[in-house]
């Protein structure tokens, strides 16, 4: 397998898909550049190493041409985090001129590559109403125009760089169909290549004890994620309001607590199942309990097992992060996905900006590795200034937890395999 440091860039141009699926303002500025930021140095790999770079992209969700989805509002932020001018071709289809004749240490970027239903693959604009016979035959149709969307794309290049982790578990043209023309010439850029890895060392080749902490709201959101690790992990900590199904699954009163009852059989397969394995289950022992779902709701300390009526666990007690913090300091590797409590209140934070306190405490101090990912898990660690002082923070989202759950993601097998 290539790989982007070892690969020879001279004289090739290189067709790179990265995620400049960035937030813009009413004005169209961009207001959080960290995805561009994080994928300069793939692209100045190539550049350095004497090649040219075709930039490919989505930015929301089009459902056709919209000005307002058009990647030429965020030209001004490339060029600045890169410190050099770059070309723009207007539709994707049409950039065989522009990337014909591009100079070595060049760098051209596509228009957004889902103003076209071929790069999602998706048929667009289809009737609510309309017939299985109608879906099917439109399906057909986009299909086989994807192909020639894909064979465009892979023709303006010599060689394919995926570092688009967030779409990776999407089989799209650009994450996923493109590679098939560059048999010999395709590899991962950083920003993949460092996702792996981190993902890896939880999954593949941990140094064990390993500790994962799972919150968030829902049991039903996350099943798949606890069926997998329960294979891999030594201790797993529920937190957040999921926790609350496995507590009312095993006889618990949990009072007006977020609960699931269509999944207490789930909650309750996956304690076997960790019996079975010798996995150790660390469901909160306390709750911190409002009496309504407010930041300035009255609150107490109850027994996770005996929460009154009218009362919700919001977040878990400072007796609960005691006996997790023993756990955590003797883990060597932490993976941690979703808050313990309903951090987004200030009164109902502390569970969760603790868990983010003491990872960063660990691996300073004991050299743990740990892996926080999933949107809010990783806003918490932001908010504590937190996200260079923990071992890896994934932006992958949706991508970073179907890996987890096992899966093979087709961005990924489509450069590996
Ligand atoms: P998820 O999207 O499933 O990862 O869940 C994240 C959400 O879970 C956050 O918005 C939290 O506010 C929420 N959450 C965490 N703990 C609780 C709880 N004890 N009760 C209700 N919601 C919670």
């Amino acid at each position: 397998m290539q790989t982007i440091d070892s690969y020879n860039f001279a004289g090739k141009k290189a067709i790179i898909r990265v995620d400049f699926n960035v937030p813009l303002d009413k004005e169209f500025r961009v207001t959080d550049d960290t995805r561009i930021r994080a994928a300069i140095p793939t692209i100045k790999r190539v550049l350095s190493g004497g090649g040219a770079v075709v930039l490919m992209s989505h930015l929301g969700r089009p459902k056709g041409v919209e000005e307002k989805y058009s990647l030429n509002h965020i030209i001004y932020k490339v060029e600045e985090l890169l410190g050099q001018k770059i070309l723009f071709c207007t539709d994707c289809m049409k950039g065989g001129e522009m990337a014909g004749s591009l100079k070595m240490g060049e760098v051209l970027m596509l228009e957004n590559l889902r103003f076209y239903a071929e790069e999602e693959g998706k048929p667009r604009g289809l009737a609510e109403d309309a017939s299985d016979e109608v879906k099917k035959e439109a399906k057909a149709k986009v299909k086989a125009e994807q192909k020639e969307f894909v064979k465009q794309l892979a023709s303006y290049a010599d060689c394919y760089i995926n570092d688009a982790f967030g779409t990776a578990h999407r089989a799209h043209a650009s994450t996923a169909l493109i590679a098939e023309y560059f048999p010999n010439d395709k590899m991962f850029g950083y920003i993949m290549e460092g996702e792996i890895k981190a993902i890896d060392k939880v999954v593949k080749e941990p140094q064990h004890p390993v500790t994962a902490i799972i919150g968030g709201s829902k049991v039903s959101s996350k099943i798949a994620i606890l069926e997998n690790l329960v294979n891999k992990v030594d201790n797993m900590i529920i937190g957040g309001g999921m926790a609350f199904t496995f507590i009312k699954a095993q006889g618990g009163k949990i009072g007006a607590s977020l609960c699931e009852d269509d999944q207490i059989e789930v909650a309750l397969g996956i304690i076997a199942a960790a019996k079975q394995k010798g996995v150790k289950i660390y469901l909160p022992t306390d709750a911190l309990c409002a009496d309504k779902f407010d930041n300035e709701a009255n609150r107490q300390i109850c027994p996770i097992d005996s929460i009154p009526d009218g009362w919700m666990g919001m977040d878990v007690s400072d007796a609960t992060l005691k006996v997790w913090d023993n756990v955590l300091e003797s883990s060597k590797t932490i993976l941690w996905n979703g808050p313990v409590g309903v951090f987004e209140m200030p009164n109902f934070a502390n569970g969760t900006l603790t868990i983010a306190k003491t990872l960063a405490d660990v691996t300073q101090r004991n050299g743990t590795f740990t892996l926080v990912g999933g949107g809010d898990s990783v806003a918490a660690v932001n908010q504590m200034g937190y996200a260079s002082k923990v071992s890896y923070v994934s932006t992958g989202g949706g991508a970073m937890l179907e890996y987890l759950e096992g899966k093979t993601l087709p961005g990924i097998a489509a450069i590996t395999q």
